[in-house]
């Protein structure tokens, strides 16, 4: 049976595939636009100054161990299902099985203006860019002492928002120290249409998040709809604007929109439909993992997260294995071990299990998910190595 495996996408779900496959010897071709692997889920650790944005990443040859298996540096373009062909800007893959794991792109939800003027933290390159243009606008302000370089809005109270907001928390008086500009003069707002910050954990424990950002000087906006964006200026429902020299949007995901454009069953957040086995609906060759996935359990769709995107990498490597080899497929069952979300660089709040944390405790936890995904990506070298790069800054 022919077996050419081909795996787009080197993040959390095409990563687990591709270890899962080193593992055991089965050969693939993995495609990636960087040569490097980066840690999503702390790109506003990177965005906020904890540490280098380099740190946040592991090269991806230092993961794959066995020969026979290669990793091709391209921007994929097209998939040609029809063809079982991939194309990309330098090349033309075949495949008889592929693996999916492309990830996804911010969801503007059509708001006028947001894609051109505002931020966003998506990788590597972005969260340098947030990083440096913050920096930026502090000198900017020595020179010319217009307040609008101060001020900060963040578009979006969800995980990625509430995180970035905390993360700023703890380096703008750091900045203000550096340039010498008083605290108070920083306007760090986080602007969020819904009624609540963090839907993701319960009640009790948005309230910790909420009261312990407002005391750190974040002004947290609920109930408050972004409705347009001009360069530098956000427009509220209502009427009022505020004039900012950084605007960031976090405020929603969808698929990327390769899927689409291949035909393949989608939601209307673009993520394309698989079955039991991970395996397209609409192709069986193909196998589809992390946030390019639509999944239901339960008559739900599964969240998009790094969580379910590594399990569901680690299925897709055994369940593609088999499909080559003409053995039988395990189904896929997410594990939810909660969420938690640092609010800077000690404290947090969140879920594990059945059990709510908050402060020093859920700061600890978060760093301990740290841990685990370096451990599974990579066992106890790349744990030892990272650790003291990214978990103890
Ligand atoms: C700041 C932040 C904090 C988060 N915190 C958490 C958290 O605490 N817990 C949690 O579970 N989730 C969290 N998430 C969500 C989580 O990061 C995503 O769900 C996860 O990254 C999805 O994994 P994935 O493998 O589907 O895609 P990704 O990790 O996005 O990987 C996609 C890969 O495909 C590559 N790629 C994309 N397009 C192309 C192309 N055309 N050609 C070649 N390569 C391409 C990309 O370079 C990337 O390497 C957070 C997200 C953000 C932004």
């Amino acid at each position: 049976m022919d077996n050419k495996i081909l795996i787009l996408g080197a993040g959390y779900a095409g990563m687990m595939a591709a270890t899962g496959l080193d593992r055991i010897s089965e050969p693939f071709t993995l495609i990636n636009k960087k040569p490097y692997h980066y840690f999503t889920t702390l790109l506003h650790e990177a965005a906020g100054g904890r540490g280098e944005p380099m740190d946040y990443t592991v090269p991806i040859s230092s993961l794959l161990k066995k020969s026979g298996s290669s990793l091709v540096l391209d921007e994929v373009t097209a998939i040609d299902r029809a063809n079982n062909v991939v194309r990309g800007k330098d090349a033309e893959y075949s495949y008889d099985w592929l693996v999916i794991g492309l990830g996804w792109i911010p969801e503007y939800f059509g708001i006028p203006g947001m894609a051109e003027n505002s931020m966003v933290l998506t990788n590597i390159e972005t969260a340098r860019h947030l990083r440096d243009h913050i920096e930026a606008q502090f000198q900017q302000y020595l020179e010319d002492k217009d307040e609008q370089h101060l001020r900060i809005v963040i578009g979006g109270a969800g995980l990625t928002g509430i995180e970035l907001v905390g993360e700023l928390t703890d380096w703008l008086p750091e900045l203000c120290v550096k340039y010498g500009i008083e605290r108070e003069r920083v306007d760090l707002q986080n602007v969020e249409a819904m009624p609540n910050i963090l839907p993701q954990v319960s009640e009790n424990l948005r309230e910790v998040a909420a009261r312990t950002l407002t005391e750190r000087g974040a002004w947290l906006r609920t109930n408050t709809k972004l409705v347009k964006v001009d360069a530098g200026v956000v427009h509220l429902e209502g009427g009022e604007t505020i004039e900012a020299g950084t605007i960031v949007w976090t405020g929603g995901v969808r698929a990327n929109p390769l899927l689409t454009e291949a035909g393949f069953t989608v939601d209307r957040r673009g993520r394309a439909k698989v079955n039991e086995y991970l395996q397209s609906v609409d192709d069986p060759q193909v196998f589809i993992g992390g946030d390019s996935a639509w999944f239901e359990e339960n008559g739900k769709p599964l969240p998009p997260t790094a969580q379910i995107a590594s399990q569901m990498g680690k299925l897709i490597a055994d369940n593609v294995s088999s499909a080559a080899h003409g053995q039988a497929l395990k189904p896929f069952h997410a594990s939810l071990k909660g969420t938690l979300a640092s609010l800077g660089r000690e404290v947090g709040v969140g879920n594990v299990g059945n059990v709510s944390v908050k402060g020093i405790v859920a700061g600890l936890a978060k760093e301990a998910t740290k841990v685990k995904y370096l451990w599974d990506l990579g066992g106890l070298r790349l744990t030892v190595d990272k650790t003291t790069e990214v978990v103890h800054r």
